[in-house]
């Protein structure tokens, strides 16, 4: 019954994502084929005004799939040994300019010797990316994002504490949920598909948040042994 309590369980969750994907595509696509159809006879002006209104839908529609595809299994799923660390300076480096832009200072503090974790390094990557472009944007005036690596009993911990906007204790639970978003271009997708990259590292992932305080994030992944 447990098993198949868990299929069950599991046919629902595919169904609800299966509807928002629907959802969230039909809505460009629909803007899509008004703007096709009015291109056939629409002046030169006109059609260059509706090539940039169609150009951003197409985005839109790329930007989703790419976030969906990264939680399909990787082409060659490779989990090995890897300095976490590294990955996570690789990843501040990666969006220290769009931080700058923000007025957002990144500040590290990083225990050292801390052990390898054993992980699909681009999906691990995809995680460290999602949670710190998430607190960049919830501050929209600036501040700064503490960002540091811990050693524990059996692994390792990461902690993002970031000075922004916060999440009411209401909201908290929707977050990860699949399209739950409160940005205006957001698609509400980086967390589902962090959430499921832990749970598939065997890790821990945790919010807690204080609306116009800040948000804490920790991530906790075991060591190899
Ligand atoms: P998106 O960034 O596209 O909105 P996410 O899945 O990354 O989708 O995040 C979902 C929602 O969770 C965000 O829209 C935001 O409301 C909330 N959220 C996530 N991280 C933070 C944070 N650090 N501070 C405040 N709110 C956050
Ligand atoms: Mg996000």
């Amino acid at each position: 019954t447990e098993e198949l309590l868990r299929k069950t369980e599991k046919l629902k969750v595919a169904g609800q994502l299966a509807a928002g994907i629907a959802h969230e595509i039909r809505n460009p696509l629909t803007a899509l084929k008004g703007f096709a159809k009015l291109m056939c006879h629409a002046n030169e002006e006109s059609k260059q005004r509706y090539y940039q209104i169609m150009k951003e839908e197409f985005n839109r529609i790329e930007l989703i799939l790419g976030e969906l595809l990264i939680l399909a299994k990787p082409q060659v799923v490779d989990y090995r040994p890897y300095d976490t660390i590294a990955i996570l300076n690789e990843v501040i480096e990666l969006l220290n300019t769009q931080a700058i832009m923000n007025n957002v200072l990144i500040e590290i503090e990083f225990e050292s010797g801390l052990p390898y974790v054993k992980c699909e390094r681009n999906q691990l990557k995809q995680v460290f990316v999602n949670v710190i472009k998430n607190a960049i944007e919830a501050m929209p005036a600036g501040g700064s994002l503490q960002v540091s690596a811990r050693m524990m009993t059996n692994g390792v911990a990461y902690v993002f504490v970031d000075q922004g906007l916060g999440i009411s204790e209401e909201r908290l639970p929707r977050i990860g949920e699949p399209f739950y978003t409160t940005k205006e271009k957001g698609t509400g997708l980086g967390l589902m598909v962090s959430f499921a990259i832990i749970d598939e590292h065997q890790g821990h992932i945790e919010y807690q948040s204080k609306v116009g305080v800040g948000t804490t994030v920790l991530i906790e992944l075991p060591a190899c042994s």
